[in-house]
Formats: structure tokens, C-alpha cells, sequence
């Protein structure tokens, strides 16, 4: 029997996964990547099948599940190929896995996550948007089946660093926290004259300065409704009331965020913005472990910079407070639109200013309700979907002009 411990990456191909592979390979005696997944990457998939040699790869896309099956067949490869969201799942609870790296981008990504919580596994958690839709649901499930949940967003694995280990039994007050300081580095538009974000194309807005990443992700933090999906996983994984998460800009992302304590202590975490960090912390957890990201080097730190959030520049921000302050569905359908939103304004159907009308409309079409089932939320998210490709196919046709 291995000793070493099974992993199962959600979403190997994209920017995290790559990331996590990264770690993984620089601790090969410690880990054994056992399933890798992507949606329809085949190539990508294959390449990594070749290097990392995972027992299981699952294609979200049946199709492009057998072109992968034939390919790996020619190559003399044994890996068992699995095809859609049946696969993820099964891959997300396979008894010989101890952690499920969480990084399929949006709501794709809740089923197999909340498989993963199911089956009790350590979660290191990147897919900010499952929180977001299921949060009361996703966190009775860690408790109820002793799964670990480990934030990646660096944000929160930031929070959780400077908090003590008793924070998730004992609570935020007995643990003496008065803020969380939730930072942003105000993304590619910061400065941007205002009239000017009518006509940001795509490529600009995931043009971010400090972090490559997924275009969704990129796209989001142009609009901040990043910063506002974060403020909703904050609440749910660290019990932090709405009024307690304040968002701070630091346009330099090496402080990647605080705690603030009732004795006027504010604890940071620090580092240089490279997503391997928040990885290996949440592989190695309680100990730590080389990522292969340079060290700080403090000599060379010209200034780091604060100020508020500005909310005319950054609508989606606020429709994200609100949301949150709403409670029940208000979060998957925010989540929802946009999702719908953004693929909208990468497919060049919408201004990148749309993206907050889009989800504004949905939050005002969609009836909300109490969030008690997955159903429930599953169908506020495909509500949410059709209010905004409503408001998309009226905008395509002229009338919002
Ligand atoms: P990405 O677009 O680079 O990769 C997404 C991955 O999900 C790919 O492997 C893709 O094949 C897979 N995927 C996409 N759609 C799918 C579907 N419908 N079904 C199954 N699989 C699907 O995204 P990313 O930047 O790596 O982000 C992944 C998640 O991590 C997001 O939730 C994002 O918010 C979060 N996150 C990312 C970063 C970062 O630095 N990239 C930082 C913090 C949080
Ligand atoms: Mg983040």
C-alpha cells in the first residue's frame, strides 16, 4: 500500500490545476495525483495523462471523452476514462483519495465539490462559485461527513492563516476577530476614466496586472464582482457577518488579506501573488511545504498602497452586498447571471458596463426563496441563466441601446 496520499484534481487543465500540478510534482514522494478532469480540453488532458499518470481522467464533455479514450488507447496508456458530471462525482469520492483540489470554473463546479464534502475528503477549495450558490448546504455537508475544507482563493487562505484554529468551532467573537479585511487589487480598470469602460474589449479586461488567470476569473475581477464573490465565500466559510468583511484596494496584491482583532491587532499574510502559495499551504496544512514561488524580497517593495472601493466604478460589487444581505437564492442568481454575463462580454454580444445591468435585471426578475434544497438553487440558477440571455437577446436586438 502507498503511503503517499491521493489526490483528485477538478479542472487539472486550467489555470489552478496547472498551478497544483506544479506543486504536486515538487513533492512526488508525499502525493499521488489519482484522476485529473477537464471539460473538453482533450489535448491538454491527454499531455497531463502522459506526465502525471492518473488511475482515472474524466472529460465533463461525453464526446470529447472518447476522442480521449482512442488517443490514451494508441499510446499504451491504462487509464480508465470517464465522461460527465457522473464521472466528476465519482472521481471527487473515490476511496483512495484524501484530497480533492476544487478548480472547475463556476457553477459547474458545485456537484462534484459537494461530492468531494460528501465522501469527507480534504477540500482545497478554488471554486469560489459553489460557495456562492450553496453555502448553508455546502457547509452542513463538510460538518455532517468530516471533510477538511481548506480555502485556496488567496483571500481566504489569507484570513484563515492569520486566524487561530479554534475560529471554526468557537466562532469569530470568542476568538476576540473584529474585521475581516477583505483585499483587491482593483484589477486592470482601477484608474480607467470611467466613460472609457464602455468600450474595454475582452483582451483588456483580462489583461489583470498582478495575477494570470482563467479569463472568467479575469473578467470578474475587472468588474470586482470577483471581490463580491469573495465576500460571500468569506461569510459562509469564516461565519462572518455581511457588516464584519470590509473590502480594502491594494493595488499592489502582496498583502492578500487581514484579520483585525479586538485589541487593535490586525494580523496579514504576505507573499508574492502566485496562487502556488495558497496551494501548497492547503496541501501541506497544519505544516508547510516548498511551493517553488520566490520568496519576498522587501528591499525591493517601493510601497503598498489602500484605499476604498469605489461602488459607481464597481457596481457588481455592491449587487454582490446586496445579494448576500438578501440571503436565500439572491447568491445563485447572482452567481448565475453572471456567468452568463461575462461568457457574454468574452463573446463580444455585450459592453463590459452590461455585465452589472445583466445581473441587476436577473436579481429583479427571479423570484427569491429560502435556499433548503440543491433543487431550490439549481433552479434559481437555471431562472437566472434564462432572465439574463433574455436581457442579452434584447440588448443583441437594439433595444437597450
Ligand atoms: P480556468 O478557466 O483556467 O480553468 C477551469 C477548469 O475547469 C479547466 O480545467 C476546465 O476544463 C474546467 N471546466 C470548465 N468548465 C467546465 C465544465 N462545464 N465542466 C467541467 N469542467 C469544466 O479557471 P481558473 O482560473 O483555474 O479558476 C478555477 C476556479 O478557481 C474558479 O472558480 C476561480 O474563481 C477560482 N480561483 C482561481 C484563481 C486563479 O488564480 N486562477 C484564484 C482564486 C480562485
Ligand atoms: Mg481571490
Amino acid at each position: 500500500m502507498s503511503r503517499r496520499i491521493g489526490i483528485t484534481i477538478l479542472g487539472s487543465t486550467g489555470s489552478i490545476g496547472v498551478s497544483t500540478l506544479d506543486v504536486l510534482q515538487r513533492h512526488a514522494d508525499r502525493f499521488r495525483v489519482i484522476a485529473l478532469t477537464a471539460h473538453r480540453d482533450v489535448e491538454a488532458l491527454f499531455q497531463q495523462c502522459l506526465i502525471h499518470e492518473p488511475a482515472y481522467a474524466v472529460m465533463a464533455d461525453p464526446n470529447s471523452a472518447g476522442r480521449l479514450r482512442d488517443r490514451l488507447q494508441s499510446a499504451g496508456r491504462p487509464v480508465e476514462v470517464l465522461a460527465g458530471a457522473a464521472g466528476l462525482e465519482q472521481v471527487a469520492a473515490l476511496p483512495e483519495v484524501g484530497y480533492v483540489m476544487a478548480a472547475i470554473v463556476g457553477a459547474a463546479g458545485l456537484l462534484p465539490t459537494l461530492a468531494a464534502a460528501q465522501a469527507g475528503k480534504r477540500v482545497l477549495l478554488a471554486n469560489k462559485e459553489a460557495l456562492v450558490m450553496a453555502g448553508p448546504l455546502f457547509m452542513a455537508a463538510v460538518r455532517e461527513h468530516g471533510a477538511e475544507l481548506l480555502p485556496i482563493d488567496s483571500e481566504h487562505n489569507a484570513i484563515f492563516q492569520c486566524l487561530p484554529p479554534t475560529f471554526a468551532t468557537e466562532g469569530l467573537d470568542a476568538v476576540g476577530v473584529r474585521r475581516i479585511l477583505l483585499t483587491g487589487s482593483g484589477g486592470p480598470f482601477r484608474v480607467t476614466p470611467l466613460d472609457q469602460l464602455l468600450d474595454v474589449t475582452p483582451e483588456q479586461a483580462c489583461a489583470h496586472p498582478n495575477w494570470r488567470m482563467g479569463r472568467k476569473i479575469s473578467v470578474d475581477s475587472a468588474t470586482m464582482m470577483n471581490k463580491g464573490l469573495e465576500v460571500i465565500e468569506a461569510h459562509w466559510l469564516f461565519g462572518a457577518a455581511p457588516e464584519r468583511i470590509e473590502v480594502v484596494i491594494h493595488p499592489q496584491s502582496v498583502i492578500h488579506s487581514m484579520v483585525e482583532y479586538q485589541d487593535g491587532s490586525v494580523l496579514a499574510q504576505l507573499g508574492n501573488p502566485d496562487m502556488r502559495t495558497p496551494i501548497a499551504h492547503a496541501l501541506a496544512w497544519p505544516r508547510r511545504l516548498t511551493s517553488g514561488v520566490p520568496f519576498l524580497d522587501f528591499t525591493q517593495m517601493a510601497k503598498l498602497e489602500f484605499q476604498a472601493p469605489d461602488f459607481a466604478r464597481f457596481p457588481c460589487l455592491k449587487l454582490a452586498f446586496t445579494a448576500l444581505e438578501e440571503g436565500g437564492t439572491a447568491p445563485a442568481i447572482l452567481n448565475a447571471a453572471n456567468e452568463i454575463a461575462v461568457q457574454a462580454f468574452l463573446d463580444q454580444k455585450i459592453r463590459f458596463t452590461d455585465i452589472a445591468a445583466v445581473v441587476q435585471y436577473a436579481l429583479e426578475q427571479v423570484n427569491r426563496h429560502a435556499a433548503t434544497s440543491l433543487a431550490v438553487i439549481l433552479d434559481a440558477d437555471a431562472q437566472a441563466r434564462v432572465a439574463a440571455n433574455n436581457w442579452i437577446a434584447a440588448r443583441v436586438g437594439g433595444r437597450h441601446e
